[in-house]
């Protein structure tokens, strides 16, 4: 049966959804470009189980609608767009398959460049990148998008702290951080060297471990309690959906900056947070260092990591603005990031 996607929630006047099928590769795939106004689009592929090619499409439509607004706060020259593969992420993966999705890349003739996400692996985007020029990822000065991803983090923290403290500063603070995988852990590293205290939750216990490991005088709690745990900050830093109008309402922290996608069940739990005064800095903004970083592979005069740590930093100065802007207009931080991104990639409107 066709799905109609414009009838799907998630559909937003994306450009275009492709659905790929390679019956000969096993290849079931779904690539959606949500808005290229300014440039290409840039997302990464997610090699997933769905329960159905539907379940597939509304994940790809509303990650890339993401993808859009995150390029735009994040000022890079690209727009939003995503794929799902959809295959079990347990089994290995087979090249055939890979070769085959490479072809549907190529088919956007460069208006689609992807990357590694949940699922696929740097070995796979290497191995990709040999036959098409339109993979991000692949190089080894961009080779640790969770570094940076946590640099961002950090600099947006530092900036609601001075917002909520007054003081920028992290020493002393206490950050409770949900998911220490790779971007929960390197957040850990760079706050532990700031001086502030950490209490971490994983339900892995491989992850816990390492944290134990590396991260002297951390505290370890149950997943299932650290968005109640006394702390300064609070970093979501495992999966999206964190924030239901149940769980908004037993968050104690003042600070909510994390590096999860898509934190907020629904954008109405933002006005829940606001309501309790609870500064929520929106995800896609605190967490925008790890897409800065690939697609300056692409800058026209190669990667330049001072300019990457320059822009990864900046999302501290945005995430200042916003905060002052919702402040003073007494709205949700998550509703005022998203206007401020549609001012971004939304032409203007021609006066008569
Ligand atoms: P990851 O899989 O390495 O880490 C996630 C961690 O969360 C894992 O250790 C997992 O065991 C843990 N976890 C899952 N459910 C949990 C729960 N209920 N309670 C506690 N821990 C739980 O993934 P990652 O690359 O670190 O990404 C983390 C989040 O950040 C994801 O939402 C991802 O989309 C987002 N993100 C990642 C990057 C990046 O650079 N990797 C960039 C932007 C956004």
């Amino acid at each position: 049966m066709t799905i109609d996607v414009s009838r799907l929630a998630e559909f937003d006047d994306h450009e275009s959804v492709l659905t790929a099928h390679d019956p000969k590769t096993g290849l079931h795939a779904v690539v959606a470009i949500h808005n290229t106004n300014r440039g290409p689009a840039a997302g990464a592929t997610r090699y997933w189980r769905y329960v159905s090619e539907k379940a597939a499409m509304r994940d790809a439509l509303r990650l890339a609608r993401g993808m859009t607004y995150k390029c735009a706060l994040a000022d890079v020259p690209f727009g939003g767009g995503k794929a799902v593969i959809m295959a079990d992420p347990r089994h290995p993966k087979n090249a055939a398959l890979l070769r085959s999705y490479v072809e549907v890349i190529d088919s956007f003739g460069g208006n689609f460049y992807t990357g590694q996400d949940v699922g696929m692996t740097h070995h796979d985007v290497k191995v990709m990148a040999r036959t098409t020029k339109y993979v991000i990822g692949k190089s080894p000065e961009s080779d640790d998008p969770p570094y940076w991803t946590a640099l961002g983090i950090l600099a947006a923290m530092r900036a609601a702290a001075h917002a909520v403290f007054g003081c920028s500063d992290l020493a002393g603070r206490t950050v409770a951080i949900k998911g220490v995988g790779n971007v929960g852990f390197a957040l850990a590293k760079l706050l532990g060297r700031e001086g502030a205290r950490l209490i971490v939750a994983d339900i892995d216990p491989k992850k816990i471990a390492r944290a134990r490991t590396h991260l002297p005088g951390i505290k370890i709690i149950s997943s299932a309690r650290i968005h109640k745990e006394r702390a300064d900050v609070y970093a979501p830093c495992a999966l999206g959906g964190e924030f239901t109008n149940v769980t908004a309402r037993a968050i104690t922290a003042p600070v909510v900056c994390g590096g999860a996608n898509n934190q907020l069940a629904h954008s109405s739990v933002g006005k829940i947070l606001e309501a309790r005064s609870i500064l929520y800095v929106p995800d896609y903004l605190a967490n925008a260092g790890g897409l800065i970083n690939v697609v300056a592979e692409l800058a026209p005069g190669g990667y330049d990591r001072r300019a990457v740590e320059r822009k990864t930093l900046a999302i501290g100065d945005t995430a200042a603005r916003i905060i002052d802007l919702a402040r003073r207009t007494r709205r949700p931080t998550n509703e005022v990031a998203d206007q401020l991104a549609e001012k971004i990639f939304r032409p203007r409107k021609k006066a008569r």
